[in-house]
């Protein structure tokens, strides 16, 4: 009864409808070709399945079936609204929302996109994409891939597949403008065909484009064309892309990605009908994202505090000995400890050990090289990787190191100044464990032979 309302009234063709095998080719979403009395022609597409259907036994079927009453009666009345007079291609504002029952009986609410097509016949069919709101696939596989411990780059491409259509009416991708990445912007794209676009929109990001200005955390807004700067504007118009969704996603207040929506849609359909339609999709995947980015962030602020020291923030012993297992075999080693810290202790008391602690740190990582790894060994032990560098670079850093702690310091109420023993374990072809050693006896050679000083120990 719904096709009949719906204008098109005709025959039902039996017939394997049209030659649409690239039209159909939908892979997250499920597409369907629906004859005008409901009855499915084709079905394709899903992801591992599609909400619980099974696409291939719903050919021959009633796409009612699988409909509330009252769901076929406002769908009815969708079609009969937009639908028009024409006997045109014709395109439906996206999207229209239903529940639509699974082979196990179970609802799931599905945006449809539909476009009225004729047969050269004149025959009226449509082609109906289905995409599940709740939960899309892309969002779910997304979760599912993070929880088995997949790469965050494969799970960032996999949340970009979230709507991703290609048919004769629309097109999208999303694209991931990325903050999260050591502080540099990165665009993540799912599809190899779009690496071009990302390289673009990310030049344009770096050179500044910043068109989420002033939109508001949980919200999404359309970009006018008008705005695109040049390289993205004609790599959109290749592809007779013309319109573009942003939506900024906030991890502890802070931007840590941009969620760009580009593609097609009909003329005919006016820019904030797109963005009122797009709005719950794309809420959808900005929460998806947040939840992920939050994660990560824990992720690493655990990572970090379980490698650092808490009192100078420099990394801990974890962090040394992974950097000695990152280092070359022969690599430098300095070890570093303060001479009589125990009376600055005695004298000055604990908190002022604790700011001569912080001062010093902060020298050595001065007197070091940027490639380095500064870490606080315990107490007040210092060990340094110089990691490729030769016994007369390492004896200037140590001395560096020397002569830095032994300036005056400017610590209220504290000692005027400290001196430190440096032991210097020289390269040679040890391993990591050994240098260490070898420097940590270097080190107590130069406490031996006066302090404030550096000693020398070339490892066997
Ligand atoms: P030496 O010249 O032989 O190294 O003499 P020393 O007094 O420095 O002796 P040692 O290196 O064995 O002593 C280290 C002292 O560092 C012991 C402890 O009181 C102090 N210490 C260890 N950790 C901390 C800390 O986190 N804060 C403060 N303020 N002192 C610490
Ligand atoms: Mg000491």
């Amino acid at each position: 009864m719904f096709w009949r309302c719906c204008r098109y009234t005709g025959r039902m063709n039996a017939d394997p409808p049209i030659n649409a095998d690239g039209l159909l080719d939908s892979s997250r979403t499920a597409t369907l070709a629906v004859a005008e009395d409901g009855t499915v022609l084709a079905a394709r597409g899903g992801y591992g399945g599609f909400v619980g259907i099974d696409l291939a036994a719903t050919v021959g079927t009633n796409v009612f079936s699988r409909l509330t009453p009252s769901d076929a009666d406002e769908l009815a009345t969708y079609f009969i609204e937009n639908a028009g007079e024409t006997d045109e291609t014709v395109a439906l504002p996206v999207p229209f929302r239903v529940g639509i029952r699974d082979d196990g009986g179970r609802s799931h609410l599905v945006d449809v996109i539909a476009s009225g097509c004729s047969r050269p016949s004149g025959e009226r069919y449509w082609i109906v994409v289905l995409v599940p709101v709740a939960l899309s696939a892309s969002v779910t596989r997304s979760l599912d891939l993070e929880m088995a411990g997949a790469d965050r780059q494969s799970v960032k491409r996999m949340l970009c597949e979230e709507l991703e259509l290609d048919n004769v009416d629309y097109e999208s991708r999303w694209l991931m403008i990325d903050f999260t990445e050591a502080g540099r912007p990165t665009v993540v794209h799912a599809r190899d065909d779009e690496a071009d676009l990302a390289a673009i929109v990310l030049d344009d990001v770096r050179a500044g484009w910043r068109p989420w200005h002033g939109v508001r955390v949980g919200e999404c807004a359309p970009v006018d064309p008008a705005f695109f700067p040049p390289r993205m504007d004609a790599a959109m118009l290749e592809r007779g892309w013309r319109r573009a969704i942003v939506a900024p996603v906030h991890v502890r207040g802070r931007l840590a990605a941009v969620l760009l929506l580009v593609g097609r849609v009909p003329e005919s359909y006016p820019l904030d009908v797109v963005k009122r339609n797009m709005a719950v999709r794309t809420q959808g995947l900005v929460k998806a994202t947040t939840l992920l980015l939050e994660r990560w962030a824990e992720q690493d602020q655990l990572r970090s505090a379980a490698t650092s020291d808490a009192l100078t923030g420099l990394g801990n012993s974890r962090a040394l000995t992974a950097a000695l297992a990152e280092s070359r075999r022969g690599s430098a080693v300095l070890f570093i400890d303060i001479d009589h810290f125990k009376s600055v202790n005695d004298h000055y008391g604990h908190q002022i050990g604790d700011a001569v602690l912080v001062t010093l740190a902060e020298r050595i990582v001065a007197a070091c090289r940027e490639c380095d790894v500064v870490t606080r060994f315990g107490g007040d032990e210092f060990v340094v990787v110089l990691d490729g560098a030769d016994e007369a670079e390492a004896t200037t850093i140590g001395w560096r190191i020397v002569e830095a702690a032994s300036s005056p310091l400017d610590i209220d109420g504290g000692p005027e100044r400290i001196s430190v023993s440096v032991g210097l374990s020289a390269r040679r072809d040890v391993d990591a464990l050994d240098a260490l050693d070898a420097a940590d006896r270097a080190m107590l050679e130069a406490k031996r032979t006066g302090r404030s000083r550096l000693a020398t120990l070339v490892p066997n």
